[in-house]
């Protein structure tokens, strides 16, 4: 069996032969081996973020990643606190929609999409604004590719006091993220993402003290991210409500494929070669790219539609997905753009036939000009 194309896009992504396997069995939810698995991967998350057992707890929420950048924010600040939304793209847009519609007290700072978060504009906005208690942030905005200064928005948040919530969806397994020594209060990512498993929940490590003061607040009774995690503690792995299980196996090969590539590091070099490649041949190939290098994340590259050969994004996906690859159209309103993706199972050969194709796509382009 094999696919008919390789994923280049935010997710969700190629897996390996051996994540799809694990899904082959029917497994009962509340049984005592399915829970044990539960509880590893619960445990290997937290050695993924580099956050202690003592101090930090990781709690699933079935969905996708957007249901536990929901349930976070949505059992996390109380009715009384106010979040500050750190913007610049679709996915900190997001979080702002949500705050409105769960009529979460809520400030936004906009930074233009080419433009990281600037920690100085933050800790300007949290002295102004002392009723400000919680920040959150996108620290890969996969809208772009940017990679928001996680460090230093840390810096800024504890320097003042508040607290952090930041959607690692597209980052987390992918770039090393030191949560316990960046203090970040919670961090949130999903099954699909660098971790490479299948869709079908999200993931979200808390600091503890912090988690234990939101029983009671949530906005929602699925998305009650404190309940998920205390019944998941004491039935030591047990989901509230069906959990996915299928997802969950593929989850436990995908962690230990991780580890035996080498960890975080390892899979971080891989996706930063691939994006190299990618990005070199895509200018070879007289593509511009929309951002510069040193604001690239290594997950996703934004490309400007090219004006040296007649272009139409459809023309290229097509061509792209013919040669068994795809590509994903881009998410800015002002400016015509596509992304390619290298996060997954995509290797570096797989990012050097891209190119070959895509030089194809370009000399047939003129060609026929
Ligand atoms: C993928 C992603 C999400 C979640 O999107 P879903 O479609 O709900 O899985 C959220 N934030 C970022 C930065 C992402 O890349």
């Amino acid at each position: 069996m094999s696919n008919p194309y390789l994923l280049l896009t935010p997710g969700p992504l190629s897996t390996t032969p051996t994540v799809k396997e694990a899904m082959q069995k029917d497994w009962c939810t509340w049984d005592q081996e399915y829970k044990a698995i539960v509880e590893q991967i619960r445990q290997q998350l937290l050695e993924v973020g580099c956050a202690s057992k003592d101090h930090y707890t990781a709690v699933f929420m079935q969905g996708s990643g957007t249901f536990g950048v929901e349930a976070t924010l949505g059992s996390v600040i109380p009715s009384d606190g106010k979040l500050l939304v750190l913007i610049n793209g679709a996915y900190g847009k997001r979080m702002e929609d949500i705050a409105r519609v769960l009529c979460i007290p809520h400030l936004s700072l906009e930074f233009k999409p080419n433009e990281p978060v600037d920690p100085l504009v933050v800790e300007r906005k949290l002295i102004e604004e002392p009723s400000i208690t919680h920040v959150a942030m996108v620290h890969c905005e996969t809208t772009t590719g940017i990679l928001n200064p996680l460090e230093a928005v840390m810096d800024a948040i504890k320097r003042n006091r508040r607290l952090a919530i930041i959607d690692a969806m597209s980052s987390f397994g992918g770039i090393p993220i030191a949560v316990e020594e960046l203090q970040i209060d919670f961090v949130i990512s999903s099954a699909n993402k660098c971790i490479q498993g299948v869709p079908g929940f999200s993931f979200i490590l808390c600091k503890r003290d912090e988690l234990m003061k939101c029983k009671g607040r949530a906005r929602s009774l699925s998305l009650d991210l404190y309940d998920q995690w205390e019944t998941m503690e004491k039935d030591s792995g047990k989901w509230r409500f069906t959990s996915p299980t299928h997802v969950v196996h593929a989850f436990k090969q995908a962690l230990k494929e991780l580890a035996e590539e080498g960890g975080v590091e390892a899979r971080h070099e891989r996706y930063r070669t691939n994006q190299q490649i990618v990005v070199d041949g895509m200018t070879q190939a007289g593509f511009e790219a929309y951002l510069p290098k040193e604001l690239q994340s290594p997950l996703i590259t934004t490309f400007l539609y090219p004006t040296h050969i007649p272009f139409t994004f459809e023309h290229f996906y097509n061509f792209l997905k013919l040669a068994g690859y795809v590509i994903y159209p881009g998410k800015l309103t002002d400016i015509n753009v596509f992304r390619i993706g290298n996060m997954g199972d995509v290797h570096a050969e797989d990012m050097e036939r891209l190119i070959e194709h895509t030089l194809r796509f370009v000399g047939e382009s003129n060609d026929e000009n």
